[in-house]
């Protein structure tokens, strides 16, 4: 099957991770941002991933080039005009969001699809502001998105049966798994996950336990690979914060709150990894 023309907007963490995985099973791609500096940083990124590979074998360094090479960068929406499918995985901002899929349907193709990789703005919202929303759908992929096989597909209200089942063949053309999620806070994986990793800050903040010891119980326990407080370090703070205040106004229901410790943590600047300090140490 041929996927057609595919760009990306924003070459963060996420960014980044989707243009390599489209560019490793042979796609090209179009990864724009704000400055020459942003792409130029995600290429950086990619290259280092790709590195990895080839130092544990799995890939030849004539691979990496190949992979390399069909990805080209961009720092206007101009360069997306002729895209088949533009996944925007640029900062979880909802104004600018709003204001880059209106740019985006200005610049596209009539006939093309615009994805979101929002974790929790409503595609029905951003469907709403184009003239094309049956074309628009959320494709959620997960962090590392070169290692992770899920992609939750997210319909809104109004995209259209053939806007899932092309987002849907295009998943599956890069690898990964697509499973069906209705438009609602949280989709299905952070409206779980998050919530378990919130509960275990509430245990840690009641003095149930050392971190380490609640990081091991759920290990050991429920044979998770890592704990949740070690988890949260590596998704962020801010970004676990932000999720819960997603599901707490969302729902209105207070088994939804944000646990205290983890507000007072971000408010401290402890964002986890990142910033060197969270529930662990990493500096
Ligand atoms: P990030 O901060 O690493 O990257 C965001 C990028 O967007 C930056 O490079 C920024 O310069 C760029 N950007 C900002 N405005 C732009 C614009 N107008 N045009 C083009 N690029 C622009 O963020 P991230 O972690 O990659 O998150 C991106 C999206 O993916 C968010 O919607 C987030 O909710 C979602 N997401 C994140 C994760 C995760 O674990 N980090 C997982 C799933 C989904």
């Amino acid at each position: 099957m041929t996927i057609g023309k595919i760009g990306v907007v924003g070459a963060g963490t996420m960014g980044n991770g989707i243009a390599q995985a489209f560019a490793v099973a042979g796609q090209d791609v179009v990864m724009m941002d704000v400055s020459e500096a942003q792409v130029q940083r995600g290429l950086a990124t990619i290259g280092a991933s790709l590195d990895r590979l080839i130092k544990r074998d799995r890939m030849t360094a004539a691979q990496k080039d190949a992979a390399m090479a069909r990805i080209s960068t961009a720092t206007d929406t101009s360069a997306l005009s002729d895209s088949d499918l533009v996944i925007e995985a640029a900062t979880e901002d909802l104004a600018l969001k709003l204001k880059i899929f209106a740019d985006l349907d200005a610049a596209m193709k009539p006939d093309a699809i615009l994805a979101s990789n929002t974790s929790s703005i409503s595609i029905t919202k951003l469907a709403a502001a184009t003239k094309r929303p049956s074309q628009v759908i959320g494709m959620h992929f997960f962090n590392p998105v070169p290692i992770m096989a899920l992609v939750e597909l997210i319909s809104g209200l109004q995209t259209s049966a053939a806007t899932y089942a092309r987002a849907e063949e295009i998943a599956k053309a890069v690898g990964k798994t697509a499973v069906k999620v209705r438009n609602h806070p949280g989709f299905v994986v952070n409206r779980m996950l998050c919530p378990m990793i919130n509960e275990a800050i509430f245990a840690l903040g009641e003095g149930l336990a050392t971190a380490a010891e609640i990081d091991e119980a759920m290990k050991l326990g429920c044979n998770h690979p890592i704990g949740p407080l070690a988890l949260c370090d590596l998704i962020g703070l801010d970004v676990e914060l932000a999720v819960m205040q997603v599901l707490f106004d969302g729902f209105k229901d207070p088994k939804y709150r944000p646990a205290p410790l983890l507000v007072e943590m971000v408010e401290a600047g402890y964002l986890g990894r990142k910033s060197g300090k969270g529930f662990f140490d990493y500096s």
